[in-house]
């Protein structure tokens, strides 16, 4: 087993990479900058047993993702991760450009990821089949009004994404599956300007608090094991209940 990993290399990229090398996956972490998380990410799963490389490329560029999928090898795995929310409020107070780098990485980037990982995983092209998990929002269902609704809205592409692109490649030995997280205690919403966000939302959450990133990925780690080889085009929500 060789996943690539987006956005492997802190949050719930990092999380599913740990969990992954522990499942006996060898690993390659791409990753926008931060090269000391990448460094961090890359020792803690190499001491887990995995070979693990990495690789800073930007998805938002055709040249990024090319890079990633060279730098690769064969896969039999791809977790399609890479994203963020960048801003929090009504969306007639986002700037246009900020609008456009949001639906640019979560949506365009993760359906030019996908393309590149049907590509390099299906048989017909000389791959060995395997699975695409792409990492989706419960915002998608929320749409998140006052907060990001043009995230929301690029998640709901990528859940529609899974379900098309499954179909589309079911008899070419691929799995295309979803995984929708609610909110998880990362980075992404300081980075996005609301260092306090996971303790006001925890609260509403049904569960009464926010998931943790091992929490998504021991779903990715399901979803990616021969235990779900009838699972397909569908996204599972680890969001609480909410
Ligand atoms: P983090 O901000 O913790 O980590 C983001 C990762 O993506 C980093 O490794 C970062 O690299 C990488 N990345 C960001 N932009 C690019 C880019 N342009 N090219 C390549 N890599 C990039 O995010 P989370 O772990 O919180 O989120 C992971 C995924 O889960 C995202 O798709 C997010 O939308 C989704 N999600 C998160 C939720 C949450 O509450 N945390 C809830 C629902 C969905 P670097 O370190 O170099 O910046």
């Amino acid at each position: 087993m060789r996943t690539l990993i987006t956005g492997g290399t802190r949050g719930i990229g990092a999380a599913v990479a740990r969990r992954l090398a522990a499942d006996g996956h060898d690993l390659v972490l791409g990753y926008a900058s931060d090269d000391a998380a990448a460094e961090h990410t890359a020792q803690a799963c190499r001491a887990l047993g995995a070979r693990c490389a990495t690789v800073r490329a930007d998805v938002t560029t055709d040249a990024g993702i090319d890079e990633l999928f060279a730098a690769s090898g064969e896969l039999t795995g791809v977790v399609n991760n890479a994203g963020a929310t960048l801003h929090i409020g009504p969306l007639a107070d986002t700037p246009p450009d900020v609008v456009r780098a949001t639906i640019e990485l979560n949506l365009t980037s993760a359906v030019l990821v996908a393309r590149a990982a049907v590509r390099a995983m299906g048989r017909s092209r000389g791959g060995a089949g395997g699975v695409l998990v792409n990492i989706g929002s419960g915002a998608a269902t929320l749409g998140s009004p006052g907060e990001y609704v043009q995230y929301a809205a690029a998640k709901a592409g990528v859940d529609t994404l899974t379900v098309g692109l499954a179909h589309e490649v079911a008899g070419d030995g691929v799995r295309v599956v979803g995984v929708a997280p609610g909110i998880i205690d990362t980075t992404i919403h300081a980075d996005a300007g609301e260092p306090g966000r996971v303790a006001r939302v925890g609260p509403l959450v049904p569960l009464g608090r926010a998931g943790t990133p091992d929490e998504v990925a021991g779903a990715v780690a399901w979803l990616l094991s021969e235990e779900a080889s009838y699972v397909t085009g569908t996204t599972v929500r680890v969001a609480g209940g909410r």
